[in-house]
């Protein structure tokens, strides 16, 4: 084996988290044997052992994101992508429009499929500040304000959720778990969990109890938040497995200290990153203005575009993997999930400096 083949390989991929080295082990201890039941894997939706993991699943997230009984939770599949059709079919009600704030690539998404079913109004918006009076000129007409808190693909967040009296909906998929947000002040909010909470396969939705009931007729049954939440989301077979390392997640960020510690990880780790950045002289250019930077997917491009290839060709080398900008925006772009570890923040960081003194 080369000497090369022992360097510690760090992923930044934006389209999956790691899990902590703790979490993974109990993962695959699961896979063998679990709570005596045999493998996880094969755990059956309908047996009480897998009532009692989805019971304790939202039981710790009620516990992280302070919830209470006014909010409903979905164990769902399909992905965020899949909420971004049914988060109209569900919420338009008699309304014929709901509100997007155009923020990047994934409100995008979410508004192109939301244009399937109903006038998509866009509030004027100055980054994450949405103009009041905007969104007062529409707030009679339309159904829900919905915003992408992280746009993953940008390195844009929302510092807070902006103030309406419209129900707020909220994709989370790539900030869910990372920081404390007033979660009461939210009527819909989804993420998928291969992010910051585990494996794919989950979506979680959690909506304020009177959203519900307004689906339109023809919303197949199982993507019916009524009916799911009636059924407690066992109206057919849920994603076990990806529920099951959620769970195991969920124990280890109670364990680091709740939505406290992870807010601080993430504001920690993102001002190292944007650090060694600002530092450089102009030699990186952030993509995002400072207060609105993402603290969980920093992107920036290199003020000499063509040495692009050369960084990534050269961390890919130092062992630091994925770090190309999304396809449509290109550039560089860092993901630091939950599962991120401070050594592999530290082993960028280091690298970021290294690359400047080399070319700058
Ligand atoms: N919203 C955001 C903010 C995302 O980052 C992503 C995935 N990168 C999605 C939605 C789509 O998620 P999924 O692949 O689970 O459908």
């Amino acid at each position: 084996m080369s000497v090369a083949a022992w360097r510690p390989s760090h992923n930044f991929s934006a389209a999956a988290g790691p899990l902590p080295p703790e979490v993974a082990e109990e993962v695959a201890a699961a896979c063998r044997c679990w709570r005596g039941t045999g493998s996880v894997l094969s755990l059956p939706f309908t047996s009480e052992a897998f009532r009692q993991l989805q019971y304790e699943t939202e039981a710790s997230l009620r516990r992280l994101l302070r919830i209470t009984c006014a909010h409903r939770l979905l164990f769902l599949q399909g992905g965020a992508s899949a909420q971004f059709a049914l988060a109209p079919l569900n919420l338009l009600g008699s309304s014929d429009c709901a509100a997007y704030v155009d923020t990047g690539h994934w409100s995008r998404r979410a508004m192109a499929e939301a244009a399937r079913y109903c006038r998509v109004l866009l509030p004027e918006h100055d980054g994450s500040h949405v103009h009041a009076l905007a969104l007062a000129r529409l707030e009679p007409h339309a159904a829900y304000l919905h915003i992408t808190s992280n746009e993953t693909a940008n390195g844009f967040q929302f510092p807070s959720l902006p103030v309406t009296t419209l129900p707020l909906v909220v994709d989370m998929t790539s900030d869910f778990l990372t920081r404390v947000v007033a979660f009461s002040r939210i009527g819909m909010m989804y993420a998928s969990t291969q992010k910051t909470l585990g494996a794919p396969g989950l979506t979680l939705v959690f909506i304020r109890e009177d959203m519900l009931g307004r689906a339109q007729p023809a919303t197949p049954s199982v993507m019916n938040y009524a009916a799911q939440a009636e059924a407690s989301s066992r109206l057919n077979t849920p994603p076990v497995f990806a529920i099951f390392v959620a769970h195991a997640m969920l124990c280890w960020i109670e364990r680091q200290g709740g939505l406290e510690a992870m807010t601080q990880a993430a504001t920690r780790r993102s001002a190292a990153v944007y650090q060694a950045l600002d530092q450089g002289g102009g030699f990186y250019r952030p993509s995002v203005a400072v207060r609105d930077r993402s603290r969980i997917n920093p992107c920036f491009q290199i003020a000499d575009e063509a040495l692009t290839a050369c960084f990534l060709a050269q961390a890919q080398a130092a062992g630091l993997s994925d770090l190309q900008g999304h396809p449509n925006v290109g550039g560089i772009r860092v993901s630091i999930y939950n599962g991120t570890s401070d050594a592999a923040v530290a082993a960028l960081v280091a690298f970021l400096r290294e690359f400047h003194r080399v070319y700058g």
